[in-house]
């Protein structure tokens, strides 16, 4: 066989590639599998994107290539959107640019900065991508631990000075997969003050920015005075509206970042559908605050159900105020052998050593499953003998 270029070695297996194959071969043996797994909202996008795809897969037009840059429709609403939701105001051609979902916009970022010998500075536990891309660029990620005693904030303080003269970038992750925490506005400062002092591009990917469950709303870090100097940002229309499937963000702030980006993207991928992109300007047009309001609030209820159903099994999990993970520590304390014996019962959780060093011990519990499903978990878990929460 032909030999794969050594810096596949650098590349683990995806994470939740992995538990899936974990669980097709519990599946296997008759037992029906709850997934509390992957970060997948089982509820529709709105309507207003579903009949503006129908509409717009009729037109010939939209058969075609789409532009490079975006669809400048979708951009003007993303722009537009950053206006009215965080008081940014944002070029739509300079500062603004169609990503096929931050993933791909997160990874290809890492390909126009990264290069033998620089350093990637990135929160542990994380969202895989930031490591695995930073490996295969031939860099070093430097992880800046989440530890449950800093509310999951990095301590920007603690990095040493001779990382910082050879760091590029800084990942930062707000509100946090897989942790649930939120940044206020004096982190994304010093974060941005940091990066200015050190010349250091700042990322922010803010998946997870209109999932709060409490009412306060998460800021973005464009607020800042400033941060264009020095951030980028990745909105992702996929959590919030139900459009995983669809391939949908926008990457926006630093012009020098974005048509670096852009650049990396045009000789990798040809862009999204026009039909997905028309979908996504109108999600953000027609009074999405009504949507992310109707969505939080399932959320909310799930996590409710959730976590004091847990609480009554006695373990003692925290509530989240934002995203919809639940982040908790592994009762005996090995995330691996806990979420083992949970497949086995036929739930699935992630193992929160997949997520870093600083995740070990920790399990993280998704809910993206109806509170009938919550339930049907609950009862599984009741019904663990001898109980892994008896302490
Ligand atoms: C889900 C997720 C993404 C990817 O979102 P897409 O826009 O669907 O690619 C990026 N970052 C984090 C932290 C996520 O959890």
């Amino acid at each position: 066989m032909v030999r794969l270029a050594s810096r596949m070695d650098t590349l683990p297996p995806y994470l939740f590639a992995a538990l899936d194959e974990r669980r097709r071969a519990v599946e296997a043996r008759g037992v029906e599998v709850i997934s509390l797994g992957i970060g997948d909202p089982d509820l529709p996008a709105p309507p207003v994107v579903i009949e503006t795809v129908q509409r717009e897969a009729a037109r010939a037009a939209n058969h075609r290539y789409p532009r490079y840059d975006g669809l400048p429709a979708f951009r003007a609403a993303v722009a537009a959107y950053y206006g009215r939701r965080f008081g940014v105001s944002l070029d739509r051609d300079r500062e603004v640019l169609t990503v096929i979902g931050s993933k791909e916009g997160l990874a290809h970022l890492l390909w126009a900065y990264v290069e033998a010998g620089d350093v990637v500075l990135a929160p542990d536990p994380s969202y895989p991508v930031y490591d695995a891309h930073t490996g295969l660029a031939g860099g070093e990620v430097y992880p800046l631990p989440l530890t449950e005693e800093r509310g999951f904030l990095p301590d920007l303080k603690a990095i040493p000075e001779d990382v910082l003269r050879r760091a590029k970038l800084l990942f930062i992750n707000y509100p946090n997969n897989p942790t649930g925490a939120v940044a206020d506005r004096a982190f994304l400062q010093e974060a941005v003050e940091l990066c200015r002092r050190h010349d250091i591009l700042l990322v922010s990917d803010a998946a997870y920015i209109e999932m709060t469950l409490e009412g306060e709303r998460a800021p973005s870090v464009l607020e800042i005075p400033g941060a264009k100097d020095v951030a980028i940002e990745f909105y992702s229309l996929s959590k919030p509206f139900n459009m995983t499937g669809f391939r949908l963000g926008a990457a926006v702030g630093n012009a020098q970042a974005i048509a670096a980006l852009g650049r990396i993207k045009n000789n990798s991928d040809s862009g999204q559908w026009n039909a997905v992109q028309y979908a996504g300007a109108a999600a953000l047009e027609q009074d999405p605050e009504a949507f992310f309001a109707g969505m939080n609030q399932v959320y909310r209820a799930r996590r409710d159900k959730l976590c004091l159903g847990l609480r009554e099994l006695g373990w003692d999990v925290p509530m989240p105020k934002a995203t919809f993970y639940v982040w908790a520590k592994a009762p005996g304390g090995d995330d691996q052998a806990f979420a083992s014996r949970l497949l086995e019962a036929g739930v699935v959780v992630v193992p929160g050593s997949g997520y870093g060093k600083y995740g070990k011990g920790y399990v993280r519990v998704c809910l993206t499953v109806s509170e009938e499903d919550i339930e049907r978990v609950l009862t599984r878990l009741r019904d663990l003998t001898p109980s892994p929460f008896a302490n």
